[in-house]
């Protein structure tokens, strides 16, 4: 968690995004969106401050927003999670993961964890004295293989830490995937966190499936989303989780003293979000899509070799056409190449260190701005 000198290291992201301010370059690194969510929930958000909901909220988060999740879940996915006992909302899902693994591990406990890795999961199980053991999913297909997974599950496993929509790689994992993971979690009785973040930014004919709705899976699932992809507010930071009571009870002792509580006129806001109706969670979804689209053209365009997505933000590029072996190298170069930033993907490795040649390029911006970054890029090898 700190640098050679004792000092902690800014992430990735948080690297990539100063850069970005530093140099004027459009930011395609730092996944978030340039435009804010549905004007509703925002609306809601104003209400709440100015109606005083301004002061601690209940433990557990508010009981609407409770209610909401619970019926977002059984609408969706025919969940059916009791709102009281085994919803909790935390501060973003950053907070719904780091909690579930520091109260469901013991130190030496492994985790199994899906390479590219998102950055928070290896801090977290670090920070819980858990050990990390990777599943690696190889460019370009990026599929999860019985082989993989089973190489990775050992008698010290006691989590696996799904994502998919899998950020970096905008893989959608279908549904055998799926029960690869599921009969390892049966067959070791295992728990799954289940990051699920990017829920309903899956591309059709791309589905999401949850976890927790395969069978016997319900009861050994900690499933966790975050309402800052689904309506672009990635600054608000309330996410939730739910899973059956003992673990969302042994979760929310842990959550208490991390942050206690957070986001006070966020939750009502969020709760009023998740009852949209369906047409507009298919709009969110439908738009990115076509700037994903757009991305993934301007990228090939450019002359990178791209792997269109499956869903989420993300899109990976392939540099090595155009001679580019070390994509860290490539990205501190690429304001002054191009006058863009994007983020390596050896950055979401096991083994950090290993130069890649892949770039991940974030597709949750305005259309213009998606051109503009595609225009520079192909002005690279001009
Ligand atoms: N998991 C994944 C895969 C993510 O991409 C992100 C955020 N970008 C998070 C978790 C964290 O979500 P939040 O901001 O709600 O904490
Ligand atoms: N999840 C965002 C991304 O992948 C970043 C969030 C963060 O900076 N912690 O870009």
């Amino acid at each position: 968690l700190l640098d050679g000198a004792g000092v902690p290291a800014p992430t990735i992201f948080a690297r990539m995004s100063e850069l970005a301010t530093r140099t004027g370059a459009i930011n395609l690194g730092q996944g978030f969106p340039d435009t804010d969510g549905p004007s509703a929930v925002l609306e809601a958000a104003v209400a709440a401050i100015r109606g005083g909901a301004n002061q601690y909220p209940p433990g557990r988060g508010i009981a609407p927003l409770r209610r909401a999740v619970a019926e977002h879940q059984r609408h969706w996915y025919g969940l059916d999670p009791d709102p009281d006992t085994e919803v909790l909302v935390t501060a973003g899902a950053t907070e719904a993961l780091t909690a579930s693994i520091i109260a469901l591990t013991e130190p030496g406990d492994e985790v199994v964890v899906l390479e590219p890795i998102y950055d928070s999961y290896s801090a977290a199980i670090e920070m819980a004295g858990a050990v990390r053991r990777t599943v690696k999913l190889e460019w370009p297909e990026y599929r999860l293989t019985a082989e993989a997974l089973a190489r990775a599950v050992t008698d010290r496993t006691r989590l696996i830490l799904l994502n998919t929509p899998h950020n970096p790689t905008g893989r959608v994992l279908d549904r055998s995937e799926l029960d690869l993971v599921a009969g390892a979690a049966r067959d070791h009785d295992l728990i799954v966190l289940a990051d699920e973040v990017y829920e309903h930014l899956a591309f059709a004919p791309h589905q999401h499936v949850p976890i927790a709705t395969l069978p016997g899976m319900a009861d050994r699932t900690v499933t966790i989303s975050s309402a800052g992809k689904t309506f672009s507010v990635t600054g608000w930071k309330i996410g939730w989780l739910h899973a059956r009571p003992e673990l969302v009870d042994a979760i929310t002792a842990v959550k208490q003293f991390l942050t206690y509580v957070n986001g006070s006129p966020f939750q009502p806001a969020v709760a009023a979000g998740l009852a949209l109706p369906d047409e507009q969670f298919r709009a969110f979804g439908e738009d990115l899509r076509g700037r994903s689209t757009m991305l993934t053209d301007g990228l090939a365009a450019a002359g990178f070799d791209v792997r269109p997505s499956d869903g989420t933000y993300f899109v990976i590029a392939d540099a090595t056409p155009l001679g580019y072996r070390d994509g860290a190298a490539l990205c501190d170069d690429l304001p002054r190449l191009a006058g863009v930033v994007g983020v390596p993907v050896q950055a979401f490795a096991e083994d950090p260190s290993q130069p890649s040649p892949l770039v991940r390029f974030a597709c949750c911006k305005r259309p213009d701005v998606i051109a503009e970054a595609a225009e520079r890029l192909a002005g690279m090898r001009r």
